[in-house]
Formats: structure tokens, C-alpha cells, sequence
């Protein structure tokens, strides 16, 4: 039994990605005992980075860090650290071509939304009529107000329903609001909550001009975020042990009293847990005491999404004209999306040929297949989006498979969703998926998750302040005044018998 020899009280966090990250690193400066337990062998979750043993920089998949992730940025401050390269433009390609290119929307003059996003984005084929399709969707998005009503309304149906329910164009769906489900959700418009897809959509596109503008590490965010974090963390006293595996907890008297990690078991005044989905399911088949319990054994209806992420060398330099790009149309329902890493990352701006990053999101069907396989596949998508692709020779690669990765917010989830308390008094969940009303999405969210996680255990173990959560960007004030009225509204309607399904 692991004990700190110390009086101070003791937290362990289980799972260092975003979410596990953000708890530990609080707790830690708020005088914790923090021991965070990591089954992987580097810190960092999804966004874990690493060396090849030619001591290549890969990692899984890249990240974008979108124009309203402020507590992200707040950290960054707070480390005293410059990761980010400057805010980047981006494009689509279909099969047929450019699509698509985004303007730097906080360069153009403040329009208010969803006026910028429509006016600015430069779409090389779309027709008029097919954008302005997606008008009637304002109604659904200022219905949508993250509340728990809101997702109860809309997580049943799809997303491709909810599109066509509000007449988007089918050219629309398929050209636009498709490839940010595959690319924003990692599934298809069939598989996603619709509540899901109104939340994420708001968030990165549409509650204000320049939220779609998006800015990356200048090398793998391992070495750039989390080496120096994870550094910090310690400093603070936070002890990290990758390759911790944990497979059960310790329960008595409804408080669960320690966390057991193959033979060693460490003591714990409250826990955290900030593993994913596919990892919290491994933990609670072998749980007795997390079993016991309807919430956790809920899980199970929960489900992840496969994601491969694949990094090229090349022998020479194919022109890309903007750094991150996103595609479409290549295959039924994988999307995918290229970075050109000569633009991003440091240690790439001076090499003689191309090093080009190529990930691919609900990607069931290329994980059967081998190295060979993927990287044929994947020069060949390339080749279909600028044909110089083509003739290039590939002199070195990376292939990382994800499966069962990322969260899969399918319809009907929501109800299995866990929100941060449990059902045990000192046991809090943190992560991309737990339900919080912040309104962020992805490494953002997970990061405060954590937080609120944080702050969960100062509350129930009185010691220390809580770490400041900054909300999100307020409406702007048009769509204040709409949410507003369509709140009166459904009020009004309360009273009546609800006779139809909602
Ligand atoms: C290819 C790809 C591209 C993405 N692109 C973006 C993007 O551009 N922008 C963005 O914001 N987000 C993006 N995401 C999503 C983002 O990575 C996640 O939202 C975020 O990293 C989730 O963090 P988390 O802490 O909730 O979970 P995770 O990162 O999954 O961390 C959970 C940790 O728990 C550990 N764990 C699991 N089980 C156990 C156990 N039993 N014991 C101990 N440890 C355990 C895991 O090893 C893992 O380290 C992308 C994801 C992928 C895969």
C-alpha cells in the first residue's frame, strides 16, 4: 500500500491526458498530494507525442487550438511557454479540386454572427442557393443552448436528420456540414447526436466571427505543451508514473479509499478520473465496487471511434498552399485532413523535402490494413487534392493507429454521458466526454473538465482555492435577445400535454 508519508491529503488522478493533466497541475500548487497514474508511456493522452527510434517527432495526430480555447491559452501564459505558430488559414479539397478557403476571419471587419462566417468563407463551387440553405439551422442553434433540456431535445435524433428536418440542401450537407462532423466529431452525420453537432458547430464556427480561426504547435504538442507542464507539475510536488495501468479502486463506506494499479495500491483522500471512454469500460469490467454501480455500469452503452494518423517524409518539396487542410468526398465516411509540417513546425522549416501530416477520422476500415497499404492510400488521397503528391517518393513514415480512440457522441449517448460528481463522495470524472455546461469541445474541454474536477475535490476535501475557469465567450447580443425570446416562448408551451415525441 502506497502511503505518502506527509500530512498532506492525498489525490490521485488516473490518466494523464488534457483532462488529467488540468487536475493534477491545480490540485499540485494547492498543496495536494498529487500522484497522477498514467497507463501509457508518455504523458499527454491523444495528444501524446514521441521519438521514432530514427528520433523522428511523431504523434497522434495533429491539434488545432481554436480561437476560443482561453483557458488553453491561459495555461500557456501561465507556463511562461510560446508554443503556438501565429493563427493559420485553411482550405478543403474534394476529389474535384479546391473547395473551399478560409479567410483569417479576426483580420476582416467584426460582422455579427453568423453574417462573417458566411460572407468571408470563400467557397470556389458551392452555389448561393445551397449556402443560404442553411439559414432555417439559426432556429435549431439558438434553441440549443447547452442545457441539460436542450441536450435531452436533441441527442435523440441524428444529425443528418436535424439537417434535413431544417432543409439544408443536400449539396450543403454533404460539402460542408458533413466534413465538420467527420472532422469536429469523428463521425459521420448518420452516427452523430444532433445535439452534439449543434454544440461543437456553435462553439468553433459560429458564436463569433473569428472562433473558426486556428492556430497549431510549432512541434509535437508532447515536447511543446506537456514536457514543459508535466515539468511544472512535479516542481509543484505532483509525482507522474507512466506505464500505471489502473483496474480498480478500493471502496469503504462510500468514499473510495485507495486506486489499484496491477500490484501496487495507492491511498487516496479522493480520485479523479480522467480516462476515456474505451478506458474507463477496461477499468469497469474489472471492478467489482465500479460494477456495483448502474452509472458506471452504464458505460458500456457508451462507444469510441477508430482515428489513424500517418506522418510522410518526402524526397521533395510539393507546393501547399495553405498549411492545414481538410477533405472531403474521398471516401464514404472517413474524413481526413493534411497539415504541411514544413509550415508548422520548427525543426521542418529548413528540410530539403516535404514532411506532410495526413490523419484520418472514423477510419474502421484502414486500420485492417498494413503500412504499406495506408501509405499507398494516403499518397493517393493526397494526389487527388494537389497532383505533385503523386510523384513524390516517400523516404520515411509514421502510421499510428487509434482504435476505439476519441469519443463517439452518438444518438442517444447523452443519457449514459457522466457528469462530474459519482455516485461516491470523493470520486470525480474529468475528460472530453463528461457532461459540463462550460460549452467548450475537444482538448479544451477536457482541459476544463479537469479543473472542475479539481475544483470538485477542493470542495469536498476543504483545502485550498479553486482554480479559476474562464466561461466561454457570452452570445453576442442579437443572440442573446433570441435566446431570450425562444426561452419565453417554450415556457409558454410547458404547460401543455406533451402528446407527440420530443
Ligand atoms: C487524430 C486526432 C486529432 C484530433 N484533433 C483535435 C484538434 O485538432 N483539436 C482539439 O481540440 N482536439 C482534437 N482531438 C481531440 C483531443 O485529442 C481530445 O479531445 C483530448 O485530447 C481528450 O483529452 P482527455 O484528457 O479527455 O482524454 P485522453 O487524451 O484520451 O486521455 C486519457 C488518458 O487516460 C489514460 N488511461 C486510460 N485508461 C487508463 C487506466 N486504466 N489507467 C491509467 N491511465 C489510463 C490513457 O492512456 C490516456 O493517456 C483530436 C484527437 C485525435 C485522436
Amino acid at each position: 500500500m502506497t502511503r505518502e508519508n506527509t500530512d498532506r491529503k492525498q489525490v490521485v488522478v488516473v490518466g494523464a491526458g488534457w483532462a488529467g493533466l488540468g487536475s493534477a497541475y491545480h490540485l499540485a500548487r494547492q498543496g495536494y498530494a498529487v500522484t497522477l497514474l498514467e497507463a501509457g508511456a508518455y504523458p499527454g493522452g491523444l495528444v501524446a507525442g514521441w521519438q521514432t527510434p530514427q528520433g523522428r517527432a511523431v504523434e497522434a495526430g495533429i491539434h488545432g487550438f481554436w480561437y476560443p480555447y482561453r483557458n488553453i491559452f491561459a495555461l500557456t501564459d501561465r507556463l511562461g511557454i510560446q508554443p503556438f505558430t501565429d493563427w493559420t488559414r485553411s482550405a478543403q479539397y474534394s476529389p474535384q479540386g479546391l473547395e473551399v478557403e478560409s479567410p483569417l476571419f479576426q483580420a476582416q471587419p467584426y460582422l455579427p454572427t453568423p453574417l462573417g462566417t458566411f460572407l468571408y468563407t470563400d467557397f470556389k463551387r458551392l452555389p448561393l442557393i445551397d449556402r443560404l440553405s442553411a439559414l432555417p439551422l439559426l432556429q435549431a442553434l439558438i434553441d440549443f443552448d447547452n442545457s441539460d433540456e436542450a441536450w435531452q431535445r436533441y441527442d435523440r435524433i441524428t444529425a443528418r436528420e436535424l439537417f434535413r428536418q431544417y432543409g439544408v440542401s443536400a449539396r450543403l450537407y454533404h460539402e460542408s456540414f458533413e466534413p465538420m462532423l467527420l472532422v469536429g466529431l469523428f463521425a459521420p452525420g448518420e452516427q452523430c447526436s444532433a445535439a452534439a453537432a449543434l454544440g461543437m458547430l456553435y462553439y468553433f464556427i459560429l458564436a463569433h466571427q473569428p472562433d473558426f480561426d486556428v492556430r497549431w504547435c510549432r512541434g509535437t504538442t508532447g515536447a511543446q505543451i506537456f514536457r514543459p507542464w508535466t515539468e511544472a507539475i512535479e516542481r509543484a510536488g505532483g509525482q507522474i508514473l507512466a506505464n500505471h495501468r489502473v483496474s480498480d479502486v478500493r471502496v469503504e463506506n462510500n468514499r473510495v479509499t485507495a486506486v489499484v494499479c496491477g500490484d501496487e495500491v495507492f491511498e487516496a483522500d479522493a480520485v479523479v478520473f480522467a480516462v476515456g471512454i474505451s478506458g474507463l469500460k477496461k477499468i469497469v469490467e474489472q471492478s467489482a465496487p465500479l460494477r456495483d454501480r448502474q452509472e458506471f455500469r452504464d458505460s458500456r452503452n457508451l462507444g469510441a471511434i477508430d482515428v489513424l494518423a500517418t506522418r510522410l517524409w518526402l524526397d521533395r518539396k510539393v507546393e501547399i498552399p495553405l498549411p492545414s487542410n481538410a477533405c472531403f468526398g474521398f471516401h464514404p465516411t472517413t474524413g481526413w485532413t493534411f497539415f504541411d509540417l514544413n509550415a508548422l513546425h520548427d525543426e521542418y522549416r529548413d528540410e530539403p523535402g516535404t514532411v506532410v501530416e495526413a490523419d484520418y477520422y472514423h477510419a474502421n476500415q484502414l486500420l485492417a490494413l498494413d503500412d504499406d497499404q495506408v501509405l499507398r492510400q494516403v499518397q493517393r488521397d493526397l494526389a487527388g487534392c494537389i497532383p505533385a503528391f503523386g510523384e513524390a517518393k516517400i523516404v520515411d513514415h509514421a502510421v499510428v493507429r487509434i482504435p476505439q480512440g476519441v469519443t463517439h457522441f452518438a444518438p442517444g449517448s447523452y443519457r449514459y454521458l457522466l457528469p462530474a460528481t459519482t455516485s461516491f463522495e470523493n470520486l470525480f470524472m474529468a475528460g472530453d466526454w463528461i457532461v459540463t455546461r462550460h460549452g467548450s469541445w475537444s482538448q479544451e474541454k477536457a482541459y476544463v473538465t479537469g479543473l472542475e474536477a479539481a475544483n470538485k475535490v477542493i470542495s469536498t476535501l476543504g483545502q485550498g482555492q479553486p482554480a479559476e475557469i474562464l466561461p466561454v465567450i457570452p452570445d453576442e447580443p442579437h443572440i442573446q435577445v433570441m435566446r431570450s425570446v425562444n426561452r419565453f416562448v417554450r415556457q409558454g408551451l410547458q404547460g401543455l400535454p406533451s402528446f407527440w415525441l420530443p
